[in-house]
């Protein structure tokens, strides 16, 4: 479980997150739902440890994570560039995820190969891993990243804005393929989102962000039938 409480931060005169309480438990897909300058991204960039908050605690399992360097904190990342590296394979990607998770423990380049191969092939990539990143479209270099991130075994994906890019018929796609793997891994998954729509259908629960604060998290039935604070409600429309 990730427990947020208290968490604030500011950029000089700004206050981009204030106060903010979030749990997210395990095995849960949850969406977390918010208007442009609302939070999001600064949300996720203070779980995945990219920055600290100037209060509050945020903790893992119990495990408190401040002060501890993002490959540490068994938490992944897609973000929403994608940020492959151009010069590199897809499986070289891959496995770069790996190499940089761990010290040592994954030194057998046989181990590293078959573990990239693996995650290629639960995102639906399998032979794909010998093409270079220019040579593969927006929605699979989306599941690359995905691959890249899966194959370290986080306990939470953290996907930034993930069916932004894609055309609508790759966004249903994506959806499913998003839902398969969650099934099979057991891994929670926090989507930011700005489309009501989206984020109603993918999570099982829905925080909604707003000026910072989450101003109601809740099963995405009862967030669309009772959405009790009208800063919630205002995203319904
Ligand atoms: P969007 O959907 O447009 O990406 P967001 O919900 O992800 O928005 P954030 O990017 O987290 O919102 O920004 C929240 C607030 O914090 C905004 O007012 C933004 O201008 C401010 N902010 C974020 N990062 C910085 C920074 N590095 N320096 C100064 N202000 C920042």
């Amino acid at each position: 479980m990730l427990n947020l409480s208290g968490v604030t931060r500011r950029y000089g005169e700004t206050v981009a997150l204030e106060d903010l309480n979030l749990i997210v438990p395990d095995d849960t897909y949850m969406s977390l739902l918010g208007a442009s300058g609302a939070g999001k991204t600064t949300l996720l960039r203070l779980i995945a440890g990219f920055e600290e908050p100037n209060a509050g605690q945020i903790s893992l399992n119990g495990e408190r994570l401040d002060g501890k360097a993002p490959h540490r904190r068994d938490i992944g990342f897609v973000f929403q560039n994608f940020a492959l590296f151009p010069h590199l394979t897809v499986q070289e990607n891959v496995e770069f995820g790996l190499k940089y998770r761990e010290t040592g423990a994954c030194a057998d380049p046989k181990e590293l190969t078959e573990r990239a191969a693996d995650a290629l092939q639960l995102v639906g990539l399998d032979g794909f891993g010998h093409r270079g990143v220019g040579e593969i479209s927006g929605g699979q270099k989306q599941r690359v990243a995905l691959a890249r991130t899966l194959v370290t075994e986080p306990r939470i994906v953290l996907l930034d804005e993930p069916l932004g890019a894609l055309d609508a018929n790759l966004r249903n796609r994506m959806c499913d393929e998003l839902r398969a793997i969650r099934e099979r891994l057991r891994v929670s998954f926090l989507h930011v989102t700005g489309s009501e729509t989206e984020a109603l259908t993918m999570g099982d629960t829905v925080a909604v962000l707003s000026d910072g604060r989450i101003v109601q998290a809740d099963g995405s039935t009862e967030l669309f039938t009772r959405p009790h604070n009208p800063a919630a409600a205002r995203h319904l429309n």
